[in-house]
């Protein structure tokens, strides 16, 4: 087999790290879990990622989520093209924004007004700055292992990133700010039960990924969902879905409309954005009126709504609309997930599969993981190894264990079968 010739890339990457803060605008990007050195993408289309050395992968990365109907669509462009002729910001309202709200309005059965950020991490701390404002409580419970953006006050036992890179937190984080975030095993309702009772009254809100994808795909137990909406509510305590990645993933309506369970505020990124940076909140007018100009919570933003992003996400949520679109995407996945299972078995690799929709992670450990002490678990190690070798054969996966495969409405069969043949090399590496 060829070996991977990523000369370019090895030298723009020693370029990189003269100017950028290693080598990378986002941690994530770096490899360093894997102990490899990034890749420099060219271009990208459909299922398919180009590096500079001119090697071509399927990807699974997609952008990190937001790529859900592929690179490069050709609907996407031409709508973005077509209104980059306009203008590329205005600092003022346009139609557009009006157009992306009420999709979304008409979609989240938890939203009836929205506000649009530029970025994910936006969306989650202004959603707890409303929550805060609203119910004028200070506390909030997250879950060990959701990450929720960058925010300061999040940045504890946080996933992704800071998973990957095994940091408890991070530096910068001044001990005050964070001890109104109260800390809970993700999965464990009795954990809430106790925090709940014995901060009651100090609660603002809990907020978590409603299916985890930042400590690799993790799903909630059967109740957990309505049973955290059960207490919060009892509680006068704001129950936020952060729906970054589950939002028009699991479903047009993310995941509060898989598990049947409406939280009070909602955060959306990623996909509403069609791969340009973008991020929203939403909830119940009664909430959302707390916002200035109409309240007293404040936040702003340059080029938040901005057209050039908002046309490309109502160009996706159109496309998403179409009929059969999620079942097309659940029998791809559900392809990937028995391939990659019957490759793991007939290799005797330890290993746990977790899959919803169209996001699967492979954990390499014979364990049950349904929380962050469960994933830790898993040997890292194997899966570097097993990063490695199927980016030798052509597959592109995140690089790192605590993250998820994303599927695409660009995937082939073919695609797929090349990912799971890959898999049966790439194992065999592992068991060595
Ligand atoms: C990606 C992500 C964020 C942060 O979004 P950015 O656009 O990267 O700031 C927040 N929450 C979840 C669940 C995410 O996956």
């Amino acid at each position: 087999m060829k070996s991977l010739k990523i000369e370019k890339s090895i030298t723009l990457f020693e370029e990189a790290n003269k100017y950028l803060a290693g080598g990378v605008n986002s941690p994530v990007r770096s490899f360093k879990s894997v102990k490899g050195r990034p890749l420099f993408i060219k271009n990208a289309l459909g299922s398919h990622i180009f590096d500079v050395d001119g090697n071509e992968y399927i990807d699974y990365v997609a952008s990190w989520g937001p790529i859900i109907l592929g690179h490069a669509h050709p609907e996407i462009l031409r709508e973005v093209k077509q209104v980059l002729k306009n203008g590329t910001s205005f600092g003022a309202s346009t139609e557009l924004e009006i157009d992306l709200a009420k999709k979304i309005v008409d979609i989240y059965p938890s939203i009836e007004m929205v506000r649009m950020t530029s970025s994910g991490t936006e969306a989650t701390m202004s959603a707890i700055r409303l929550a805060r404002g609203y119910t004028k409580k200070d506390k909030i419970i997250k879950f060990e292992g959701c990450y929720h953006g960058h925010a300061d006050y999040f940045l504890v036992e946080a996933g992704s990133g800071i998973a990957t890179l095994n940091i408890p937190g991070s530096a910068g984080v001044p001990d005050n700010v964070i001890k109104d975030t109260l800390i809970l095993p993700f999965n464990d309702i009795i954990a809430v039960k106790e925090a709940v009772k014995e901060y009651n009254n100090e609660i603002a809100a809990v907020i978590l990924e409603p299916v985890p994808g930042n400590m690799g795909v993790v799903l909630p137990k059967d109740g957990y969902l309505k049973d955290l909406r059960e207490i919060t509510k009892e509680n006068d305590i704001l129950l936020i879905f952060d729906e970054i990645i589950t939002g028009l993933r699991l479903s047009l309506g993310g995941a509060q409309k898989v598990f049947n369970v409406i939280p009070d505020i909602t955060c959306l990124g990623k996909i509403i954005g069609g791969g340009f940076p973008v991020g929203a909140y939403g909830g119940s007018i009664e909430i959302m009126e707390s916002l200035a100009p109409l309240g007293p919570v404040y936040q702003a933003g340059t080029l938040s709504g901005n057209p050039i992003a908002v046309s490309a996400g109502i160009k996706t949520i159109e496309l998403l609309s179409r009929e059969g679109i999620y079942e097309e995407l659940e029998e791809k996945s559900n392809m990937l997930e028995r391939g990659l299972r019957q490759a793991a078995e007939s290799c005797k690799v330890n290993y746990c599969i977790n899959r919803i929709g169209s996001m699967l992670t492979i954990f390499f450990t014979k364990e049950e993981i349904n929380d962050y002490q469960n994933a830790k678990k898993s040997n890292t190690i194997l899966y570097s190894i097993y990063f490695k070798k199927m980016l030798k054969l052509g597959i592109y996966l995140a690089p790192s264990q605590f993250e998820a495969m994303f599927i695409s409405l660009a995937h082939s069969k073919d695609d797929i079968e090349k990912t799971i043949e890959a898999s049966y090399y790439a194992f065999k590496e592992t068991i060595k």
